[in-house]
């Protein structure tokens, strides 16, 4: 019998839905528990339970992720309507991940996993490039309004104490369009903080760009933020890490992007970083390769997949079906948040095995073994497709080397 590792503080544990959900017991069962005394708290996300408790499993989780540090999640159904009826549910309950990142104020860090024979359509990217997307305000919580004929468009700021500011937009003679979106500073403050934080963690640069040559006073301001946190709270740390923070005007931040070998932070605004994350994830190669994770001001980190609960596998699965799943995204999600635990209780051996399972998963579509999503992508002679648990059952015969 070997000796498991032992943990002292649990893991946030969130459960989640369809093809993930079975995923995620798989690689419990396959890929951890034979090494580790997993000590977990667990929340059960999957969609029934949420509508059962009305959703305050998902604040538990939050609040748990808040006292206890490191959170691993599983994707889940957002429920649109099409869910509603599926699940008969008691109302259409907001996305998890929309309330935990709001109530861990945290952003958005997404990472791809790279493998030596697949490679980005970018042919000078050798290290991945991490995107953080700032996930509060701009156009995802502005007013638009369709104007129908001429008339005058204006801007107007009423003060609590009193007062107006009052600025014409535009004078219209014929139809158009108009928009009015906000930010605030402390949300701006929050997403800097968290940047700067992760670089340091992760020990890389971090870049951020905005376009405040055109915006002199909204863009401007994320700007001015950025700096103003940076040298009163983390330019020391910087230094001492020999790392570099740098601004630059969007414009500019893509061309240094295409031309850069990457290994940086890519800090974006809202729309930015939703635009520029598919970028570079397509360019990586494969969605099922990204990993994520949401890291709030204070440090606390939850680490998941970027994609979903790729339910048309699931679907599949449920008429008997083989299916080919690749659970890479969601075994780096479990390998983020066991080395950080580590990390932070100083185990040592829980943060070798993270690095030594994450080796094994890599080294098994190195060595041509993949699921079905890769086999498309791969630049390799011989390949040899497998079934959703064959992929775990190759990475553990590695992991057991
Ligand atoms: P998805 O689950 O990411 O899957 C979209 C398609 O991408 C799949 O049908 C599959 O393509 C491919 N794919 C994604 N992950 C894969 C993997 N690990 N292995 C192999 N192929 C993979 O997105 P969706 O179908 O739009 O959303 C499904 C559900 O997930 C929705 O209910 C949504 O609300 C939820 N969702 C959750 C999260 C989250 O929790 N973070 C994020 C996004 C979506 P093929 O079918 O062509 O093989
Ligand atoms: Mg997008």
């Amino acid at each position: 019998m070997r000796e498991k590792i032992q943990m002292t503080t649990p893991l946030v544990e969130m459960d989640g839905d369809e093809m993930t959900r079975i995923i995620w017991q798989k690689i419990k069962e396959i890929l951890i528990a034979p090494y580790i005394e997993l000590k977990t708290e667990y929340y059960d996300l999957g969609l029934e339970n949420r509508d059962a408790t009305n959703d305050q499993v998902t604040v538990d989780a939050a609040l748990a992720t808040k006292r206890l540090g490191v959170a691993v999640k599983c994707a889940t159904i957002t429920p649109n309507a099409q869910r509603v009826e599926e699940y008969n549910l008691k109302q259409m309950w907001k996305s998890p991940n929309g309330t935990i990142r709001a109530m861990l104020d945290g952003t958005v860090f997404r990472a791809p996993i790279l493998v030596n024979n697949i490679k980005p359509l970018v042919k000078n990217w050798q290290k991945p490039i991490t995107i953080a997307r700032h996930a509060y305000g701009d156009i995802y919580k502005d007013v638009e309004y369709r104007v129908e004929g001429a008339g005058k468009a204006e801007l107007i700021f009423t003060p609590e104490q009193g007062g107006a500011n009052c600025q014409v937009i535009h004078e219209f003679e014929g139809p158009g369009v108009v928009l009015g979106m906000h930010n605030l500073d402390r949300s701006i403050k929050s997403f800097a903080r968290a940047c700067f934080r992760y670089a340091l963690t992760t020990k890389q640069d971090l870049w951020f760009s905005t376009k405040d040559t055109i915006s002199k006073i909204y863009d401007h301001t994320f700007k001015d933020i950025f700096q103003e946190v940076y040298e009163e709270e983390f330019a020391a740390e910087f230094e001492a890490a020999g790392l570099e923070y740098f601004y630059t005007l969007i414009d500019d931040a893509v061309a240094r992007v295409m031309r850069s070998e990457g290994g940086f932070i890519w800090a974006c605004k809202n729309y930015d970083g939703d635009v520029m994350s598919d970028m570079v994830a397509t360019a990586f190669g494969s969605l099922a390769m990204m990993t994520s994770v949401l890291v709030s001001p204070e440090g606390h980190f939850e680490y998941e997949a970027a994609h979903g609960t790729v339910t048309r596998h699931y679907y599949r699965h449920l008429k008997g079906e083989e299916t080919s799943t690749n659970s890479m995204a969601t075994i780096f999600a479990w390998t983020g948040a066991l080395r950080k635990r580590g990390e932070l209780d100083g185990i040592q051996s829980l943060v070798d095995f993270a690095g030594a399972l994450e080796r094994a998963s890599i080294q098994t579509i190195q060595e041509g073994v993949m699921t079905k999503d890769l086999a498309l992508l791969a630049e390799t002679d011989s390949k040899t497709v497998v079934n959703t648990v064959e992929f775990l059952e190759e990475i553990a015969k590695r992991l057991e080397q």
